[in-house]
């Protein structure tokens, strides 16, 4: 046999594999949904995280989860609380192999226990509605059929992997972020199960992301005897928020939301504390700074007028993510993978943020919109292809089989990779 025939064989079988367990894919996928998840809800993500690692003694790999620190959030009233967040699950396999490669998916939903969208319904044959069918509990189903399928292939030494499960990416990652600078050095490339676009097309450049609070404190008066006495945090929050939403339209690819507002109580009051929320999105690290030093300025104008104070949390949690070289050469990978199954897949840029930024920021190529074909996500209309499951897990399939095959991997070649010692 030649070496291409062998290659092809190899190839092929795994692709037949897959196609034969799309039955118990749809299993896996509905025990995953069944399982409220949404990202505060710890005893749910954590029962998820407990499924996965049941499911990973099939891939005979190591298992460990991790504890993940609370999420510092400010409230309606302004006030700093810590939010506990599920744990984190890590698995491994062959961490001295020559190609190392990172997964990740998240296991947190954006529908809390208490809300009313909770379970599937079959819409069509090929398609499915359900929380987090798309985003991305299919995409869990599809790493792992993938995986199994390349498991299952005489090429296993050639490539070791691991997979970071995070419990927080629909909150921004908050605490799961800082794993991935120190996870991107391990590995050669990162591969993540967000949905593909509802047309099947991939995500290529994504914009950055930052979340802000914002709070103002003035001081409580009665509104008819005492109105000059008091000092009114509405009207400093909406001096802010005027200033703030101004900076719209002033640099080509930088908005900004104003999206939460909060304050004061009964109408005969001046009221004393107001709280803001906006979300900000960027294209490099120069509309970063500009922004900071913008928003800078004006909080330090807040701060002349009388009796007021102000303060800001939070930040940007994700910077863009801009294609490098390496990222280029992985994209042009999975199209040709694609090809070999009739999928003709176009990378487009993206407003929309997700832990592909925090790997590319760490210095990783990566393409993280390899589960499932789905959309309307983040709403009750969320739905997915069924079929997907089968053709998206072919074609990790392939990406890991090409990857572990491949004579020419200098395009990976990384400054500063860390091998483990283990
Ligand atoms: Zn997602």
């Amino acid at each position: 046999m030649t070496d291409l025939s062998a290659k092809n064989e190899i190839e092929t079988h795994a692709l037949k594999w897959i196609a034969a367990q799309q039955q118990s894919m749809q299993q896996d996928l509905w025990s995953l949904v069944e399982i409220n998840s949404g990202s505060y809800n710890v005893a749910g993500v954590n029962q998820v995280a407990e499924t996965l690692a049941q499911w990973s003694e099939k891939l005979g790999c190591h298992a460990e989860f991790i504890e993940m620190p609370p999420q510092d959030v400010v409230d309606d009233s302004g006030q700093l609380n810590q939010q506990p967040l599920g744990r984190a699950l890590r698995l491994y396999k062959r961490p001295q192999a020559p190609v190392q490669v990172f997964l990740c998916a998240h296991m947190d939903t954006v529908f809390p226990s208490d809300h009313p969208f909770q379970t599937i319904t079959q819409l069509e044959d090929d398609i499915i509605n359900g929380p987090g069918v798309a985003d991305l509990k299919g995409g869990i189903v599809v790493m792992f059929k993938a995986l199994e399928a390349f498991e299952r292939s005489p090429l296993q030494d050639q490539l070791g992997w691991e997979i970071l499960f995070n419990p927080d990416e629909e909150v921004g990652s908050p605490s799961s972020s800082k794993l991935f600078s120190e996870i991107a050095q391990r590995h050669h490339l990162g591969l993540i199960y967000e949905p593909s676009f509802a047309d099947g097309n991939l995500a290529g450049a994504r914009k950055g992301s930052g979340n802000f609070s914002v709070v103002t404190r003035g001081k409580a008066a009665h509104a008819g005897r005492e109105h000059h006495l008091g000092h009114n945090a509405i009207r400093a929050m909406a001096n802010f928020t005027c200033a703030l939403d101004d900076l719209n339209g002033q640099q080509h690819g930088i908005t900004i939301n104003p999206g939460f507002v909060k304050g004061g109580g009964a109408v005969n009051i001046v009221p004393d504390t107001c709280t803001m929320r906006f979300n900000i999105r960027i294209e490099s690290r120069e509309q970063q700074l500009w922004c900071e030093q913008k928003i800078a300025t004006i909080l330090a104008q807040i701060n002349t007028l009388d009796g007021i104070s102000i303060e800001l949390h939070g930040g940007f949690g994700r910077a863009p993510k801009i294609l490098s070289s390496a990222n280029q050469t992985l994209c042009k990978l999975v199209q040709s993978c694609g090809q070999t199954l009739g999928l003709n897949l176009e990378f487009l840029p993206t407003g929309g943020c997700c832990d592909g930024n925090n790997l590319a920021a760490a210095g990783l190529p990566n393409i993280d919109t390899l589960g499932v074909q789905g959309g309307k996500i983040h709403s009750s209309d969320e739905y997915m292809h069924l079929s997907s499951l089968t053709t998206r897990s072919q074609l990790s399939a392939l990406i890991l089989i090409r990857l572990a095959q491949s004579e020419d991997l200098a395009w990976l070649q990384r400054d500063g990779m860390v091998r483990p010692s283990c």
